[in-house]
């Protein structure tokens, strides 16, 4: 039984740790950095323990420090949120071994699937559907590689399999480019990742993102919580989420989210996890799995009314599942917007005092962040401040009350990218729902 909880983050998914915990009357322990004392949920912890400096890597990175915060604490459990250290198989390793729960799937389970050769190639096993490609690592045999992508015909994608973040890729359009291409992946993959494997995939021309969520139990058991249309990016950042994906059937959601499902039960997966697909002409290709909770988790905790967050920490407790395949129903739609501390125009981060600071609120909406009037905004992290999300009966509801709650939303003091989701919410395409991953990015002229 866990009844205290380490918080090994910060910003608005430690808060929203600290609520799931309060919930369920677990104890929790905030660790913050010399930058983060003013945190929200760093005042509403019942303990909360200094680990660094504010540079990540001496705070929210600093394994020693986490680790020696939660002896200290005699915390149970260590939940990490989303970033940082989160998808660290080595982390994962080191919370077990020094005798506390690791809020996540197994170190193994984090690993394999943190390689993206391996990650695709159980997949393949398990039967969830990947982007056609080389089957494996690429060798040095250049005439080898260069049949190779004949085979799979051009244009090509070169990935380095420890890459993450939208970095490490490459994309060749014709033959001439491509062992440059695949000898400049490798060096910067072992420049960036420390590692120089790389893959080639078929390039999508024309893909939408779309995710699964699952949630599996200690004992092998895995459901699917549908899925998740995050095509709205830019430069590989997600800006807008929605559940449902506008235009997948239930046959087709019943489909993937079972071969997730079962993918989940093969791998002796643990608890929140997400399958990441590229979705062209009616098809799903496997592109990477996230081992964690995600930003954009909250709708489909709208959609469904599950607690992913609580059912998280339960399963790390040893709970079985708190609910089968057929009690998740999928009610109206839900949309988040992610607000950034950022110029809506030119993408500038705008760290700061905010001086005033007011949600939106009313039926159907809700904010996850942890600003307030006041707060200091750190220029050391992430830009984002905070997500609205709204849930309608159906998707124009949904999109009509966000519109409505960003008018509510007040930020004086700093830039945020409140007019660009504005701007988006009347835009045409958007509206009509489906449009690809290249879609704000041609909007915005980036491409
Ligand atoms: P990362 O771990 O860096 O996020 P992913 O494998 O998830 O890398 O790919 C990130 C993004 O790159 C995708 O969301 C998509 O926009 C693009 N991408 C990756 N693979 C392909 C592909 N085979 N075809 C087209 N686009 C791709």
């Amino acid at each position: 039984m866990i009844d205290k909880v380490l918080i090994a983050n910060r910003g608005e998914i430690a808060l929203r740790i600290l609520r799931a915990c309060r919930a369920l009357g677990i104890g929790t322990v905030a660790v913050h950095s010399t930058a983060d004392r003013d945190l929200k949920h760093v005042r509403l912890a019942d303990e909360s323990v200094c680990i660094g400096a504010a540079s990540s890597a001496e705070s929210y990175l600093n394994i020693p420090a986490i680790i020696s915060a939660a002896e200290l604490t005699d915390a149970v459990a260590i939940h990490p949120g989303y970033g940082f250290l989160s998808e660290n198989a080595d982390f994962a390793e080191r919370v077990e071994q020094s005798g506390f729960r690791f809020i996540g799937p197994r170190p193994e389970t984090i690993r394999l699937m943190g390689d993206k050769v391996s990650a695709i190639e159980s997949m393949k096993a398990a039967g969830v559907p990947c982007v056609p490609g080389s089957d494996g690592e690429l060798g040095d045999d250049d005439a080898e590689n260069l049949r190779l992508a004949h085979d799979i015909g051009f244009p090509v994608i070169i990935k380095a399999a420890a890459g993450g973040g939208g970095r490490g890729m490459r994309v060749v359009h014709s033959e001439g480019g491509l062992l440059h291409a695949i000898a400049m992946t490798r060096t910067e993959a072992s420049n960036a990742f420390g590692s120089s494997t790389v893959y080639m995939e078929k390039y999508l021309d024309n893909p939408r993102h779309v995710e699964i969520q699952v949630m599996a139990d200690e004992s092998g058991h895995a459901v699917h919580l549908g899925e998740r249309d995050c095509s709205m990016q830019r430069r590989h950042q997600k800006v807008i989420e929605e559940s449902p994906a506008p235009g997948i059937s239930d046959e087709e959601r019943a489909a993937i989210g079972e071969r997730c499902a079962r993918a989940c039960e093969r791998l002796g997966y643990r608890g929140a996890g997400t399958f990441e697909f590229l979705y062209q002409d009616g098809e799903f290709y496997f592109i990477e799995m996230n081992t964690r909770i995600q930003v954009e988790h909250p709708v489909t905790e709208m959609v469904t009314g599950r607690d992913l967050v609580a059912e998280q920490i339960l399963i790390a407790g040893g709970a079985p599942l708190s609910f089968a395949q057929s009690d998740i129903e999928f009610r109206g739609h839900a949309i988040e917007c992610r607000i950034n501390a950022e110029d809506p125009v030119r993408f500038v981060p705008s760290p700061g005092q905010i001086t005033v600071y007011h949600a939106p609120g009313g039926p159907g909406v809700r904010v996850d962040s942890h600003v307030y009037s006041g707060y200091h905004v750190p220029p050391h992290y992430d830009s984002m401040i905070g997500k609205v999300i709204t849930w309608g009966a159906d998707r124009p509801s949904a999109i009509a009350r966000m519109r409505t709650a960003l008018s509510e939303l007040v930020i004086e003091g700093i830039t945020d990218n409140t007019a660009l989701h504005e701007d988006l919410l009347t835009d045409r395409g958007f509206e009509e729902g489906g449009t690809n991953i290249h879609y704000l990015e041609h909007k915005l002229g980036l491409s």
